[in-house]
């Protein structure tokens, strides 16, 4: 329990500004993120006392309606894995058919190093599940709005990454055009606008579950891809933040997501939550890192030496400050993607990051060591 549980507590990144803690209110200062939330120093007996009481109760995920019939020809023999070849009386050879492109089975996919959701380049499947709460319940317009603050955040990775990398970026997330890749999930309790570890904890297992419900594989086949995203979206304000698959991690941390919240806390007036924070959350999911100081990865020397070298890249910061009052961008992305970070993400080579050595990968796009040592670092 204790190490399925600090596995799965530690592999949060978050956009800039939530280590400040809720009861902060604002983020203000960037330098200023050294508040620990007191949620971060529970103890195990704490965390298994507080999940012994109860079950946690979820519903069954609930696909969009209005789902589309025309697939693409073919779509359902590879989805449903049968042979279907028994009109012609002709004997078949035995399909053998892949469990995903280029991966024979689950076993076989699941051995690979990046996660459920793998190189930003490849095709990849982008799957929604809004989580209607006990109290709070997402309105059809909320929901297309934060589709549209996705489309703005995810056409802006797309557009930097061919513009300035020269690199595909296929993301498959458009609801409206696809009802499969979205789900509704009820769910009767609230999820808070900051998720320390207890919570974190309660609601990974809870999105493994809604997970298991969605044809997550059936949508990869239909869009030839063997890399799948999960967003979670919350219908209130909170602190957006994903979780990573990392090198020495086991299969319990397999399923990469990030838990996209309607409004962000950090604002006085709960404005929405903005394209910069969406596309700073998706690109953790390929392998970008925080690159801001109170991620604690790194030396405070590589930290002063990010400032300088990526001073514009949305890991960095997703505000700014005009005037000494907190301000976001809701109709474009604030920011670049930076070299450092487009190597992150495994593109180009160790150029990128020769001043800043501790960021060299041992393997492209993927988190080094364990979240379990990552947390210590
Ligand atoms: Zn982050």
């Amino acid at each position: 329990m204790k190490k399925h549980f600090l596995y799965r507590s530690l592999a949060v990144f978050c956009a800039l500004g939530m280590l400040s803690g809720c009861s902060a209110g604002h983020t203000g200062n960037i330098d200023g993120y050294e508040d620990i939330d007191p949620d971060l120093v529970i103890t195990r007996d704490e965390v298994e006392e507080a999940l012994g009481e109860g079950e946690p109760q979820f519903a069954q995920s609930v696909p969009y309606e209005e789902r589309k019939k025309d697939k693409p020809a073919g779509d359902e023999n590879k989805a449903s894995g049968n042979d279907t070849d028994t009109d012609t009386g002709e004997e078949s050879e035995p399909v053998i058919e892949e469990y995903l492109p280029g991966y024979d089975s689950e076993d076989e996919w699941k051995t690979r190093d990046t996660g459920s959701a793998s190189y930003i380049w490849e095709p990849t499947v982008v799957v929604s599940i809004f989580v209607d709460e006990e109290e709070d319940l997402w309105t059809e317009e909320e929901r297309e709005y934060a589709l549209g603050v996705c489309r703005i955040g995810f056409d802006f990775i797309k557009k930097e990454l061919d513009e300035k990398y020269n690199t595909a970026c296929n993301l498959y997330y458009d609801w409206t055009e696809d009802p499969d890749l979205r789900y509704d999930i009820r769910l009767y309790e609230s999820i808070p606008a900051y998720v320390g570890l207890r919570d974190e904890i309660h609601i990974n297992d809870l999105a493994d579950e809604w997970v298991e419900t969605i044809p997550f594989r059936d949508l990869m086949l239909k869009y030839d891809s063997a890399s799948v995203a999960f967003i979670v979206f919350v219908p209130h304000e909170g602190c957006s933040y994903s979780e990573m698959h990392c090198l020495l991690d086991d299969r319990s941390t397999w399923n990469e997501m990030s838990v996209f919240y309607l409004q962000d806390m950090y604002s006085d007036t709960y404005a929405y939550e903005t394209p910069t924070v969406y596309a700073h959350e998706l690109l953790h999911q390929f392998g970008a890192e925080d690159l801001y100081s109170s991620a604690g990865i790194y030396s405070d020397e590589t930290y002063a030496a990010l400032e300088t070298l990526c001073q514009d890249d949305l890991m960095l910061r997703t505000f700014t400050k005009i005037n000494g009052v907190y301000t976001t961008f809701p109709d474009e992305v604030y920011g670049e993607i930076s070299p450092i970070t487009a190597y992150l993400l495994g593109i180009g080579d160790e150029d990128a990051v020769a001043e800043v050595p501790e960021l060299i990968r041992e393997k492209p796009a993927c988190f080094p060591g364990s979240s379990l040592d990552r947390a210590f670092d």
